[in-house]
């Protein structure tokens, strides 16, 4: 009997994890596995508002995927996907076409816009190395621009960043460490750049820890971050941006503004004819689609309901990387056809939130409330832990944080 083809699309958190752990339980005579990703390699989301605010280069967020993936056991195809056809098996790429017994979906997130006039076209999003690259240098440039014109522009430093979920609030707390070496850099005076975060509920970090949300603000505050709270963002132009509060209208000028307002599935697998719930696939607890039983899907393309709250799983890389452990365990049973498949059961460990490099928040082991030097001692243990757990020690001293006074 022919060796099964195992396809994973997408080396994010959740394919790459698939495929590393893959590597080590199936032998070549088990099965045919390969990975397809976009880029050569693999990059870190949860450092990309480091990289779009310039606080760390992007060559620190990215690992060459031949370096963790084993090119001699999985065979590593560097092309877009551009269709899913899960009635044939079979998987359309930029340049060419897979057929596959198992899939493994792991294309991770996109911007949700809302049909928010103007935002595709005029905002920036913290998406990918290239988009976040763009946006670092997009600042760069309008502050390099500012003083080279004789009527001074004030939207060029403007920096607006829409929505106070967790990477609205990162972002602002890089670019509230990195807008005052800007000014030195650019003889730009720090009081006339502003920060400005606008969130549409009542306050930021909707449903998180009130204390913590307070000492966020502070925190930023303290920093010359603005909030604008309980303002809905209504539409945005190549020079301004419009938002809604206390039903009055009121516009900032600016040319830089960051949606950072909510994310949905990569829209490839409501493409494919999966069932789609606000652009994410609902699964089984074994992380299948209704009807697909060759199909598993990984991370932020995943819904998965939570039956304790009654509410969906957020899309974390937390939860992607169980999901890729738990999905390469069940393809290993499947393959070697030993015993049922497991159910996926999410072992929350908490979350952290970096307010720039020196300070975070987070609530972890249930109820422990973090803040200031522990919990940023914190984030890099779970950011050094990912590392270790993809490609070992060697990795970890390679890409890891381990400064932990800094
Ligand atoms: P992704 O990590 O998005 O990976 C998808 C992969 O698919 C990418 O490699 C991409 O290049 C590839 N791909 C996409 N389309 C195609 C295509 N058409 N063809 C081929 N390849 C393709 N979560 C946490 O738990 N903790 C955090 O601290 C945290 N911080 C975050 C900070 C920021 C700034 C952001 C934006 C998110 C953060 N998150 C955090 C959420 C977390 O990053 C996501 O939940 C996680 O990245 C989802 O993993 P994934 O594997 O589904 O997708
Ligand atoms: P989110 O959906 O969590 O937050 C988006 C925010 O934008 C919300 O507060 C929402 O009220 C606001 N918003 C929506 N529409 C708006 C509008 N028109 N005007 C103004 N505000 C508007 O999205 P996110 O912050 O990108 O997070 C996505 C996922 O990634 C979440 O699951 C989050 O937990 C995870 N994440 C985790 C971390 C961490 O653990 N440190 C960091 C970043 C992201």
């Amino acid at each position: 009997m022919k060796n099964p083809n195992i396809v994973i699309l997408g080396a994010g958190y959740g394919g790459i994890m698939t495929a590393v752990k893959l590597q080590k339980s199936l032998g070549a005579n088990d099965a045919n596995v390969t990975l397809v990703n976009k880029h050569s390699y693999h990059y870190q989301t949860t450092w990309l508002h480091e990289n779009a605010a310039g606080t760390l280069h992007h060559d620190r967020t990215r690992i060459q995927i031949k370096d963790v993936v084993n090119t001699s056991k999985i065979n590593f195809v560097q092309d877009s996907v551009t269709a899913i056809k899960p009635d044939q098996k079979k998987v359309l790429l930029e340049n060419g076409e897979l057929s596959y017994d198992y899939l493994v979906i792991g294309l991770g997130f996109e911007a949700a816009t809302f049909g928010i006039p103007g935002l595709k076209e005029h905002a920036f999003t913290i998406g990918s190395i290239n988009s976040a690259r763009l946006i670092r240098q997009h600042i760069e440039y309008n502050f390099a621009k500012y003083n080279n014109e004789a009527d001074k522009k004030q939207e060029r430093l403007n920096i607006v960043v829409g929505g106070a979920g967790f990477t609205g609030i990162e972002f602002v707390g890089e670019l509230a460490n990195r807008v005052p070496e800007l000014c030195k850099e650019y003889d730009v005076p720090r009081e006339n750049v502003r920060i400005i975060n606008v969130e549409a509920a009542p306050t930021a970090l909707p449903g998180f820890d009130p204390e913590l949300v307070e000492y966020a603000m502070n925190s930023l505050e303290g920093r010359g971050v603005e909030f604008k709270i309980g303002a809905m963002i209504k539409e945005v132009t190549a020079d301004k941006l419009v938002f809604e509060k206390d039903e009055q209208r009121e516009e900032i000028p600016t040319n830089t503004v960051v949606w950072a307002a909510g994310v949905r599935g990569n829209s490839i697998v409501e493409e494919a004819g999966f069932e789609s719930n606000r652009g994410r696939t609902p699964v089984s607890d074994e992380l299948r689609p209704k009807g697909y039983d060759d199909v598993f899907i990984v991370g932020d393309c995943a819904l998965l309901f939570n039956e304790e709250t009654e509410r969906p799983y957020p899309p974390t890389a937390q939860i992607a990387i169980q999901q890729a452990e738990h999905t390469a365990e069940n393809l290993t049973k499947l393959v070697k056809g030993n015993g049922h498949l497991e159910p996926f059961k999410p072992d929350l460990k908490g979350t952290v939130a970096s307010l720039g490099h020196n300070d975070a928040i987070g609530v972890v082991f249930d109820d422990k409330k973090l803040f200031g030097w522990s919990a940023t001692a914190m984030k890099k243990v779970i950011d050094n832990r990912y590392l270790l757990k993809l490609g070992g020690p060697g990795l970890l001293m390679k890409k890891g944080k381990l400064n932990f006074f800094f």
